[in-house]
């Protein structure tokens, strides 16, 4: 079970080998393509699933909600690659991904059951790769408010004000 210190900087590390510039947005898709996924819009049964991650022999591939706004999908896709990373790296298998599975984000610090915890360990990974620290850091000396980092890195308002209180620069 890894830390959230460990999954930032697995984050870190991922942004920094695909040499993805810190500055502005990160794309996930782009993110994955670069790791050998494909992503794909889909339209599921349940329109409560927001995505899905399936690694098979050959593939690996992440299907997002085609409804889902860009935002929406943006960190779909970031949660899925969080799967990617640190729970698919031995084998195959898959995630399939609703609301509270991205709902998952108070730290473990009482006992919990595998499942939840790697879900908030993929929205941890998630919002690291979407939000870097070190860009978050630098972007909030400049636009200083939440609703304005949430538009610079392209995620929610909700996901932006979580990141940001993360990194103690909310009251
Ligand atoms: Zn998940």
């Amino acid at each position: 079970m890894a830390t959230r210190k460990a999954i930032e900087e697995e984050a870190s590390a991922l942004l920094s080998r695909i040499g993805v510039d810190s500055a502005g947005p990160v794309d996930p898709v782009a993110v994955a393509n670069e790791l050998g996924l494909k992503v794909f819009n889909a339209t599921f049964d349940d329109e409560g699933i927001h995505g899905l991650i399936a690694k098979r022999p050959t593939n690996t591939s992440i299907f997002v909600n085609v409804n889902d706004k860009p935002v929406r999908k943006r960190f779909t896709v970031a949660h899925e690659l969080g799967h990617f990373v640190l729970h698919l790296a031995a084998g195959e298998g898959e995630f399939i991904d609703t609301q509270d599975n991205f709902r998952t984000v108070q730290d473990p610090d009482t006992p919990w059951d595998d499942t939840r915890r790697a879900e908030w360990e993929a929205n941890v990974f998630a919002a690291a790769l979407l939000m870097p620290r070190e860009a978050v850091l630098r972007a909030w000396k400049e636009i200083g408010d939440p609703d304005g980092m949430a538009a610079y890195f392209q995620v929610s308002r909700q996901a932006m004000a979580l990141r940001l209180d993360g990194l103690g620069l909310l009251e």
